[in-house]
């Protein structure tokens, strides 16, 4: 179980785990890699919503995550109580993005530069 300021983010068996919340993204990608370099690989995204303080939801069953979130969506996700998602490998999450919607956004950017 992964949680975030007393709010259960992710639930499963370690299989089940994905990785898909925005939260457990940013909690696995905080694990420090012992290699040179390894800091220079971290995104302007995690390193944002890493520096953000914790927030209490502004209203009762909120996401306590949404001053952090990269993906939150404003008039939503700190209005509406935050569902519970069963995800297709058992995991269950709470967020207001699909599953579909946090495969979508958490894929490598197309952009060539
Ligand atoms: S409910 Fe909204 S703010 Fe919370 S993790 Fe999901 S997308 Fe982000």
């Amino acid at each position: 179980m992964i949680l975030y300021a007393g709010q259960m983010m992710e639930h499963g068996s370690r299989s089940a785990l994905r990785q898909l919340h925005p939260y457990s993204n940013l909690l696995i990608s905080s694990v420090p890699e012992l290699r040179q370099g390894w800091l220079d690989g971290i995104n302007e995204t995690v390193l944002k919503e890493a520096s953000a303080g914790v927030a209490r939801p502004a209203r009762g069953e909120t996401c306590s995550f949404f001053e952090r979130c990269s993906v939150r969506i404003p008039g939503c996700c700190d209005v509406e109580p935050t569902p519970f998602r069963q995800l297709s490998k058992g995991a269950r999450i709470r967020c207001q993005r699909t599953e579909e919607e946090l495969i979508e956004l958490s894929a490598p950017s197309q952009c060539q530069y």
